[in-house]
C-alpha cells in the first residue's frame, strides 16, 4: 500500500521513484524504510532503471540507471526491488540462494520476461519445480481495459482465458496476472507455489495508479531478500 512514507501529495506517501517528479529528500526517506522492512542497509536495497523491456541483470553488477525490467541477486543480505504503479511486480525465491524481482507491464508479459528471468535462475542450478513466486498488487482484470491489435495478441499467446468481455462494454480487459501464471505453469512451477493477490491498483485507492491518476503519482517498491 502507499502508506507509511513521507512523500506529499500527489505522491503520498510511499513513493520510491526519484523519476516521478518528487522531493529528492523524501523519496530517499521512503527508501530507508522500506530497507529497513527488508532487513538491510539502504545501499543493500538493489533496483534497475526499468524501461519495459525484456533484460534480466545481475543485480550487483548492475547500476540503479542500467536500463532492464529484472534482478536477481544470491548474495546474503541483499534485496532485489522494483518499482510499480499499475504494472506487475514478481518475486521469485530459489531455495537454492537466489532471489528475483520481476517488472512487468503488458509488454514485458507478453515477452515473457518472467521466462527469461527463470532461466537465469535454472542456468545457475535453480529447479523450476521448488520456485515460490508472488505476484503483487497490479491493474486487474476488473480495470484492464485494452484495444486495437491487443486482444488479439494476447489471445495467440496465452489462450482465450486471459481475454474479458464485461458486459455493457465495447472494449476487452485482459487479465496479465493469468497470463503469469500461465507463463509459470508452462516453466515447470507449481501452481501452488504462485501466489497472486487480487488488489487492483486502479480501483483501490489504497495503492499507486498510473492509469487512474494519469501518471501524475507515486511508485510502490515490491521488494524480496536473499536470506543473510
Ligand atoms: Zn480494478
Amino acid at each position: 500500500m502507499r502508506t507509511g512514507g513521507v512523500s506529499a501529495a500527489p505522491y503520498d506517501s510511499l513513493n520510491s521513484s526519484f523519476a516521478v517528479g518528487d522531493e529528492v529528500a523524501a523519496v530517499t526517506e521512503n527508501l530507508a524504510r522500506l530497507a529497513a522492512r527488508a532487513g538491510v542497509g539502504p545501499a543493500r536495497l538493489l533496483f534497475v532503471k526499468q524501461v519495459h523491456g525484456a533484460r534480466v541483470v545481475e543485480a550487483v553488477k548492475a547500476a540503479p540507471d542500467t536500463e532492464a525490467d529484472a534482478l536477481w541477486t544470491d548474495v546474503p543480505g541483499t534485496a532485489v526491488g522494483v518499482r510499480t504503479a499499475d504494472c506487475l511486480p514478481i518475486l521469485i525465491e530459489d531455495p537454492r540462494g537466489r532471489v528475483a524481482a520481476v517488472h512487468a507491464g503488458w509488454r514485458g508479459v507478453i515477452s515473457e520476461i518472467v521466462a527469461r528471468t527463470v532461466e537465469q535462475l535454472v542456468e545457475r542450478g535453480g529447479r523450476p519445480a521448488e520456485l515460490k513466486v508472488a505476484i503483487g498488487p497490479c491493474i486487474q482484470r476488473c480495470c484492464f481495459e485494452v484495444d486495437g491489435e491487443l486482444p488479439g495478441r494476447f489471445e495467440a499467446a496465452f489462450g482465450a482465458g486471459v481475454i474479458h468481455h464485461p458486459a455493457g462494454k465495447a472494449k476487452v480487459h485482459l487479465d496479465l496476472p493469468r497470463a503469469v501464471q500461465q507463463t509459470l505453469t508452462r516453466l515447470g512451477v507449481p501452481e501452488g507455489h504462485v501466489v497472486a493477490l487480487p488488489h487492483c491498483t486502479m480501483c483501490d485507492g489504497r495503492f499507486f495508479s498510473h492509469r487512474r491518476e494519469h501518471g501524475i503519482t507515486g511508485r510502490h517498491l515490491s521488494f524480496i531478500t536473499c536470506a543473510p
